[in-house]
């Protein structure tokens, strides 16, 4: 029930303008208020983040802080020339996203009002249940961030392989660096080639 509460709290505390959550946004360090402006790159506004689909590296995260709204004239999207000719796919998602007057909001996802009430959070804890042990492994202190985070995003199915880029609309050509005769995929990068089951046996 802890968990549930405190997802609630999280939830209220990020999107809420009521004057207890502006406060604490401001004790704990984020000052945007109102606090709904949309990142472009990074918030999950397209169905899942730019920075995933486009495979962009987790070193040039802190550089990408323009928000939906630049990239909005005459409420018309500029889409960057780099997304159209390399990600048509992206692209033509991002132009047939409407875009509203209104002010930027949070959406809960599967949610019919887009608001996180008890329910839709009960309904969230309850469908992640605690992971397996191998977690405390992985998230250990002794491991640098930019491998456990790798970690992550092969086992969420993140990583910017050519086959996952292929799949977000990206046209290329792809082969695999190391043994140059299959495709570039997850499975085979890790599982398959002669060097990555060299490497395991
Ligand atoms: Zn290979």
């Amino acid at each position: 029930m802890n968990k549930i509460a405190l997802l609630k709290l999280a939830w209220d505390m990020m999107s809420s303008n009521d004057k207890w959550a502006i406060f604490y946004r401001r004790i704990f360090g984020c000052n945007k208020d109102p606090p709904n402006k949309i990142q472009f790159w990074k918030d999950n506004w397209l169905g899942e983040p730019l920075v995933d689909c486009l495979g962009i590296s987790d070193d040039l995260l802190s550089a990408l802080s323009t928000l939906c709204s630049d990239f909005i004239l005459d409420s018309r999207w500029m889409i960057p020339t780099f997304i159209s000719n390399l990600f048509p796919e992206v692209s033509r998602r991002i132009a047939s996203t409407g875009i509203s007057s209104n002010m930027d909001k949070l959406i809960w996802l599967n949610s019919e009002n887009g608001i996180l009430d008890l329910r839709n959070a009960y309904i969230k804890v309850d469908s992640n249940p605690p992971g397996p042990s191998w977690c405390k492994l992985i998230w250990a202190n002794f491991i640098p961030p930019s491998q456990y985070f790798l970690v992550w995003r092969l086992f969420h199915n993140k990583v910017p392989s050519d086959d996952n880029l292929q799949q977000k609309g990206c046209s290329l050509a792809s082969m695999c660096s190391l043994c140059r005769s299959s495709i570039e995929s997850f499975e085979h990068l890790f599982l398959s080639c002669p060097f990555a089951t060299y490497h395991w046996c």
